[in-house]
């Protein structure tokens, strides 16, 4: 299952091989011409193909033959949480992917310890990570964003769920298509608190009666969100 840049994917067509893609083909699972694939991408779906050539260099191209699944709008939930230390952020981003998430946005919060997101990089870790859960589309990563004026420019008929540890809350997150928002290793603060509760958009959930890392706390919310989803 695999994600090439930019091309048309069409019956017949030839398309290049990125020199990542012709290394872990080739060289570490030992495929070559004529072997099968998948190929995909957001805007013409998945599509049976082959290797047609693969060179020790690292360069190569595909095959196409047909489509098999046609692109369809992956809908999920949108991840606002707040940069984590360069492996949790990685990890966070991979399993957003894979737990079905249409966007990710990193929030920056009063207590974020990262204010640098190599938003290039995360691309990259969310497309391998498309690539193995077998989606069809690759989440948006978008631009860092101040929490506040995250908050100010929200539309206000879309509901977040925010993730408060130890808030009167009780159920987790549920609705979809919502977003969440996870807070960072130092949580919150008392003012980012007010300002979370005084938006009507905002609903306050609890995670369980445990403190979850940050990394955690994005898999067990995502996963309540999934839950009960067809895709
Ligand atoms: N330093 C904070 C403290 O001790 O109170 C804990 C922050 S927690 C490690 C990081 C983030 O994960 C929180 O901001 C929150 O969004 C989320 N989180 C962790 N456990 C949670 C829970 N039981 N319920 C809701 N959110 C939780």
């Amino acid at each position: 299952h695999v994600h090439p840049d930019a091309a048309l994917l069409q019956a017949n067509a030839s398309v290049p091989m990125r020199e990542d893609q012709a290394h872990y083909l080739g060289a570490v699972l030992r495929r070559g011409a004529g072997d099968a694939v998948r190929l995909f991408n957001q805007r013409d779906g998945e599509w049976e193909a082959s290797i047609g050539q693969l060179h020790k260099r690292g360069r190569g191209d595909f095959l196409l033959s047909h489509q098999v699944r046609p692109s369809c709008d992956e809908g999920g939930p949108v991840l606002l949480f707040a940069p984590l230390k360069r492996d949790a952020t990685d990890l966070v981003v991979r399993m957003a992917t894979e737990l079905g998430v249409r966007a990710i946005r990193p929030v920056l919060t009063e207590r974020t310890n990262t204010g640098r997101v190599n938003l290039d990089r995360l691309r990259a870790i969310a497309t391998e990570a498309a690539e193995q859960c077998e989606r069809l589309s690759v989440p948006d990563l978008l631009e860092p964003v101040r929490l506040p004026d995250l908050l100010g420019g929200w539309p206000p008929d879309a509901p977040i769920w925010a993730a408060i540890e130890r808030s009167a809350a009780v159920g987790g997150p549920t609705a979809l298509g919502a977003a969440l928002l996870i807070g960072p290793e130092g949580g919150f603060t008392p003012h980012e608190l007010d300002l979370l509760r005084s938006r009507p958009f905002v609903a306050a959930v609890s995670l369980g009666g445990r403190i979850l890392r940050a990394d955690t706390a994005v898999a067990a919310g995502l996963a309540c969100l999934q839950a009960g989803r067809e895709r």
